[in-house]
């Protein structure tokens, strides 16, 4: 099921030009409504429900309404990310809430490299990035 935006709760990341969930949609699904400074999903048949825009809302204004295989009917879960962890609250239709909390990453916001291994620079070689120049001798 797609992702919708609770009204009550989004603040149109305060007018900014790009708003967090604009910016992380895979599919650019979510528009701002500029008049009410509201964001909704414009298509919602296109959402896939990676839950990128359920994360980064700093409002906690998105939610999915779960498959029933993972959130049964009158259930509700809802993350909250910090910048090295994500509390996952799920909402029981019993009205039984359970948290869980888990590490996301081990490089500080802004410090991953993710070409600190990179081996080879040239995009026209045959080898693939991370193989060392002499590993075609090697194994010929
Ligand atoms: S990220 Fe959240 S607060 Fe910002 S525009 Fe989208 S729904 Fe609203
Ligand atoms: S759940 Fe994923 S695909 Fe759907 S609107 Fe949010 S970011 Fe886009």
């Amino acid at each position: 099921m797609p992702s919708y935006v609770d009204p009550e709760k989004c603040d149109g990341c305060k007018g900014g030009d790009k708003t967090a969930c604009m910016y992380i949609c895979p599919n650019d699904l979510m528009v701002l409504n500029v008049e009410e400074m509201k964001a909704y999903n414009q298509e919602p048949d296109a959402c896939w429900e990676c839950y990128s825009c359920v994360k980064i809302c700093p409002q906690g204004a998105i939610l999915v309404r779960g498959y029933s295989d993972f959130v049964p009917l009158g259930g509700q879960v809802h993350p909250m990310r910090s910048s090295d962890s994500i509390m996952w609250t799920v909402k029981f239709r019993n009205g039984n809430i359970k948290r869980f909390k888990f590490p996301i990453r081990t490089t500080a916001e802004g410090a991953a490299n993710a070409y600190l291994d990179l081996k080879c620079d040239n995009l026209d070689d045959e080898l693939l990035s991370t193989e060392p120049a002499d590993i075609l001798s090697k194994h010929p």
